[in-house]
């Protein structure tokens, strides 16, 4: 009985910590500037997700006067911005099995930029990780800025570890652009590639990519305007059902783990939710074999938008 209060207990503190968020559509509007994507209700007020089309960067706003457009008015009324340039390139990218999407930047430019998938795993995150890329960058950029991009279901299951993350965010440590991973991340080993992932048969894309948002925004998080497919894995059916959601899949040109090695203007990826741990030895070790370059600027961490928004 004493165990099943304090179950019962923490499951309502869980879910008081949690949003309440309720009718959660895809809503287009211009609103001064910017582009409202998304709009829902939580407690007495009437949200939206708004993307600056001009440095990509999300925020929210609270009961604002929007008129809903089509997607072919805001291809019109945003037509010159670097928003619908991206929107416009990530059309011709649709199309392969693995990697689509945007993967890299100018390879004139200084440095790289980092992503970090916390795809659904039993163990716990890698924060010796993130602490060590933090002391790296402590003379030339604080607060770090990387890209995580999350799924539901590591968030349910990662509180704790959530919660540190956010933390860091706090303290001035990391300034984190957050990607939605999709909800459940499907994933069968015993499947071949375009049956697998989010192509696995009676996926639904719509709820994977809402679902999560819902689930990011319940946790105090702001979507990013960008969104990675698991395992890099899409075809150009769903890839188009993501763009149709105004987001743009964000590839990778580095993936540590799998042999490709850090140029200039590279999107690296590694995974630090306990599954991958070559990969973050072999970041750490360049992060050792560039520390002269790093600490004199020469060699840069970048935000992700400003890194391709140089394209
Ligand atoms: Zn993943």
């Amino acid at each position: 009985m004493k165990y099943f209060l304090t179950f019962l207990l923490l499951g309502l503190l869980s879910t008081c910590s949690l949003a309440q968020i309720s009718q959660y559509e895809v809503f287009f509007a211009q609103y001064q500037n910017e582009l409202v994507i998304r709009k829902w209700k939580e407690a007495d007020a009437i949200k939206y997700l708004v993307v600056n089309s001009e440095n990509l960067k999300t925020h929210i706003l609270n009961n604002i006067e929007a008129q809903p457009v089509t997607w072919n008015n805001v291809l019109n009324l945003f037509e010159k911005t670097p928003y619908i340039h991206d929107w416009q390139f990530e059309k011709h990218r649709d199309y392969e099995l693995q990697d689509a999407g945007i993967t890299k930047a100018d390879s004139t430019l200084k440095g790289f930029s980092l992503t970090i998938d916390l795809c659904p795993s039993s163990k716990p995150l890698t924060r010796s990780f993130f602490q060590n890329v933090i002391k790296s960058f402590e003379i030339s950029e604080r607060p770090v800025p990387l890209t995580i991009t999350v799924t539901g279901i590591w968030m349910q299951k990662h509180q704790d570890d959530l919660n540190w993350l956010k933390q860091q965010e706090k303290v001035g440590n990391l300034r984190i652009t957050w990607v939605n991973h999709s909800y459940t991340h499907r994933y069968d080993p015993k499947l071949p590639l375009t049956n697998n992932f989010l192509l696995e048969h009676g996926t639904n894309i719509l709820s994977e990519v809402l679902l999560n948002e819902q689930a990011m925004l319940s946790n105090g998080l702001v979507p990013s305007i960008y969104f990675r497919f698991p395992g890099l894995v899409s075809d150009k059916s769903i890839f188009d059902e993501v763009l149709a959601l105004g987001l743009l899949p964000l590839g990778s040109d580095a993936w540590l783990a799998k042999g490709e090695s850090i140029k200039n203007g590279s999107v690296v990826l590694v995974h630090a939710n306990g599954n991958e741990p070559l990969g973050l030895a072999l970041f750490q070790k360049m992060l050792r074999k560039n520390e002269g370059n790093i600490k004199s600027k020469k060699w840069l961490l970048w935000d992700i938008s400003n890194l391709l928004s140089k394209e």
